[in-house]
């Protein structure tokens, strides 16, 4: 328990070492293929990377945030056409942008937990992953966010401490597997297409807020909002797609 606060609170100030090896280890092509193999046979924990249903609903995702003036810039769109997302956000831009935070929480959004220092938690110990996602959690918490606040780990990378401290909390591992590359580009044409291109009933859409600049996933948000709803989709809560999910009872990934 000492070590627990402990760490929670040290995470403040120190960032974390060894993060180089882990970016180069979860970026090695045969790591990311053994990686994905552990993912898909965790021995414990709920990972969604989707839901199993044939209920044409899909959630909107964003990642890295809060970025001012950025993630103002999605919650005005996802305002207007009246849809509620989830923002997974790190613990230290939380910290340094708490009103923005803030913002997201008071428009009715669901706050989650992206770690403190998106730092790779591949081959971490325990402590130290729970320490990470304490930390946000009690940020997230002062700001005003209530019920369970899912985790999605830094990278997509959920494996042994993080799938075993998340399942002794009895929580969600949430992943992403309709991304539109935002990371990449910010033509919002190209966003909207690679995601509407990939969609099917159950999706969990991955976008980001934060990590630059993001006018053009602003501007995509709207696109994929309008082009999906088209096609007879509804954008529903993370909490109200999981709801669907037609294998509840047990760990799976899609
Ligand atoms: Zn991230």
């Amino acid at each position: 328990m000492r070590d627990r606060t402990l760490n929670a609170a040290t995470l403040m100030t120190a960032r974390p070492r060894g993060e180089e090896w882990r970016r180069r280890l979860i970026e090695h092509p045969r790591a990311i293929t053994v990686l994905h193999f552990l993912m898909r046979h965790s021995p414990f924990g709920e990972v969604f990377d989707g839901v199993k249903t044939h209920v044409p609903a899909v959630t909107l995702t964003y990642d890295d945030g809060p970025n001012p003036p950025h993630t103002q810039a999605v919650l005005d769109v996802l305002n207007r056409h009246g849809v509620r997302a989830t923002f997974f956000m790190i613990g230290r831009n939380i910290a340094s942008h708490p009103d923005a935070a803030r913002e997201v929480v008071a428009r009715g959004h669901a706050a989650g937990n992206h770690s403190y220092w998106h730092s790779p938690l591949v081959l971490r110990t325990p402590s130290f992953v729970r320490a990470q996602i304490a930390a946000t959690d009690a940020l997230l918490r002062s700001l005003g966010a209530n019920g369970e606040i899912h985790f999605r780990s830094p990278y997509g990378r959920h494996l042994f401490a993080v799938a075993f401290v998340l399942a002794r909390q009895k929580r969600k591992s949430i992943l992403g597997h309709v991304g539109g590359d935002d990371w990449m580009t910010q033509d919002p044409d190209c966003i909207a297409q690679r995601v509407v291109a990939r969609v099917t009933p159950g999706a969990i859409i991955l976008l980001h807020d934060g990590g630059g600049p993001r006018d053009g996933t602003a501007v995509a948000t709207g696109l994929i909002i309008e082009q999906l709803r088209r096609r007879g989709y509804a954008f529903v809560s993370i909490d109200e797609l999981l709801a669907l999910d037609r294998t509840h009872a047990g760990p799976h990934t899609r």
